[in-house]
């Protein structure tokens, strides 16, 4: 499910700031542009006690995909920090920053 733009603003914003920019993609060699999925995925952990049942926990990824071949990197939005992102409003000291950052804005 997409998420609203401006939480995908923020988390691309967010995203960039924290991780930069991803190159060679490892799988192609390629100087492709890796693009974040608009929405979130969550990996299902498997119950320990049988193979293949699902498990009650999941962890919720953002989701960077290669431009050219696919290969697909989760990021895990709680050692991201993202959470916050997608939980609810920023403050207004980090809603500036992330605010030219989206626009391009480096003078800081
Ligand atoms: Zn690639």
């Amino acid at each position: 499910m997409p998420l609203p733009l401006d939480v995908y603003n923020r988390l691309l914003a967010f995203v960039t700031e924290k991780v930069g920019r991803i190159r060679p993609c490892p799988v192609c060699g390629q100087d492709a542009n890796f693009q974040l999925l608009n929405g979130v995925v969550n990996l299902i952990f498997a119950d320990s006690t049988a193979s293949f049942a699902i498990g009650p926990n999941y962890a919720t990824h953002l989701v960077l995909i290669c431009g050219k071949c696919g290969n697909t990197n989760l990021l895990n939005v709680n050692i991201l920090g993202a959470m916050d992102i997608l939980n609810g409003p920023v403050d207004a000291v980090v809603q500036t920053e992330l605010d030219k950052l989206i626009q391009g804005d480096t003078s800081g």
